[in-house]
């Protein structure tokens, strides 16, 4: 088997987890709802609650926050353009340093990736917070293809720009269906991390451990 040289990160709820700003996430989706239908911030929540349920209940798994909005008839850009004006990381993230030191580390060996669902600048801004945003050398975000995870065509896209033979592949995220089941599918390695404290896994699997 080849070794692995491309590690391809989740961002949100893979690299850090934190309850505040999901909800401010989540509440910013609830408002372009209310705005959009022309409901009460209480009957747009409702409106999301149901139509999550549905969703989950007809797939047999969770859906993202995306696909939930599309269902509602929210536009990616749309969606993306109230993230980008009403969500403050900086409010609830701060430096990571064992994850810096932990991706640092890695950084010196492989080509680290991320790719998600958030935006560029969002994206660009939660990093920075982390301390991590000098070790990654590409980031693949929502305006890369312009349809989030899970999608097959843009792995493949994802894949052929960072280029290599699959064997060359990590995937590391926080849900199986949204981050990891597409690449497994098609044989690349994977890993389930939900703290900075399972991506220490990585070293073990890479065979880095003393
Ligand atoms: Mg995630």
């Amino acid at each position: 088997m080849a070794p692995i040289r491309n590690i391809v990160f989740d961002l949100d709820g893979t690299l850090y987890r934190n309850d505040e700003l999901q909800r401010e996430i989540t509440s910013t989706a609830e408002n372009l709802i209310a705005v959009s239908r022309g409901l009460s911030l209480a009957a747009a929540r409702k409106l999301l609650q149901q139509s999550r349920r549905r969703l989950a209940e007809s797939r047999d798994e969770e859906p993202t926050l995306s696909l939930t909005c599309l269902e509602l008839g929210i536009a990616i850009d749309d969606l993306h353009d109230a993230f980008r004006q009403n969500v403050r990381p900086e409010r609830y993230l701060v430096h990571d340093p064992v994850l810096q030191a932990l991706l640092e580390a890695l950084s010196a060996s492989y080509d680290l990736y991320i790719y998600s669902n958030n935006n560029l600048f969002l994206a660009r801004k939660i990093l920075k917070i982390l301390g991590v945003d000098a070790c990654f050398f590409g980031l693949y975000t929502i305006e890369f293809s312009g349809v989030p995870k899970p999608d097959e065509e843009t792995l493949q896209k994802v894949l052929s720009e960072i280029s290599g033979p699959l064997e060359s592949f990590l995937f590391v995220g926080d849900r199986v269906h949204v981050d990891l089941q597409l690449p497994a599918r098609l044989g690349i390695r994977t890993m389930v991390a939900r703290e900075t404290a399972d991506l220490l896994q990585i070293f073990q699997l890479l065979g880095l451990m003393p």
